[in-house]
Parts: C-alpha cells; sequence; structure tokens
C-alpha cells in the first residue's frame, strides 16, 4: 500500500479513486471517518487520503493524478445523473456514461 494522494474532502478523495480504478489501479481511500477526531489531531490528519495497493502502479497513479490537478478548473456535466465531472474524464465516474465531447 502506497499513499498516492491527499484530499481537501471526501468528494475530491472519491473522484480521485473512481478515476485510478477507471484506469485499472486499485485504490482506496482512508481517514473518510476522522473527521470526529478534528481539535485532537492537525487538520491535515483528518483529510482523506487516497492509497494504492499495488506500489508499482504509483507511476501510473501519479501521472493520472497529475493530469488531473493540471486539468483546467471546469466540468462537464453527465447527461444520464447529472453528476459534474472534471473535463478529462471520458466517462463518467458515477454512472459511468460517456460525458460529452468537450472539442
Ligand atoms: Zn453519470
Amino acid at each position: 500500500m502506497q499513499r498516492i494522494f491527499t484530499a481537501s474532502g471526501i468528494g475530491e478523495a472519491r473522484l480521485v479513486q473512481q478515476m485510478l480504478e477507471a484506469a485499472g489501479v486499485r485504490a482506496q481511500i482512508f481517514n473518510d471517518h476522522a473527521s470526529g477526531a478534528l481539535g485532537e489531531l492537525p487538520a491535515t490528519e483528518t483529510w482523506p487520503e487516497v492509497w494504492i495497493e499495488r506500489e508499482s502502479q504509483s507511476a501510473l497513479a501519479r501521472a493520472l493524478i497529475s493530469g488531473y490537478e493540471s486539468a483546467p478548473d471546469e466540468a462537464v456535466s453527465c447527461r444520464g445523473c447529472g453528476e459534474s465531472n472534471p473535463v478529462t474524464f471520458e466517462i463518467c465516474w458515477h454512472c459511468r456514461q460517456p460525458l460529452p465531447d468537450r472539442t
């Protein structure tokens, strides 16, 4: 197991996890129930973390995450379920429908 990403919230953590798993990288989220510990720990230690199961996939995972972080701050709404997805996604993270082409 290797920590690959620290998210600012559980929604972002889930988005990153879905993105990794869509690319075949097994990922898990930790600390997603830790908010009750606020006040005892530094805030950063309660942020959700995304961990990958296979360290051999860390290069791929980092490439995906850096693509996610450098993506324009735009979202595309899924026509199927209405969830917003980063523009770099080709399928909806929520329902896996193909997303509208932005070009
Ligand atoms: Zn959808």
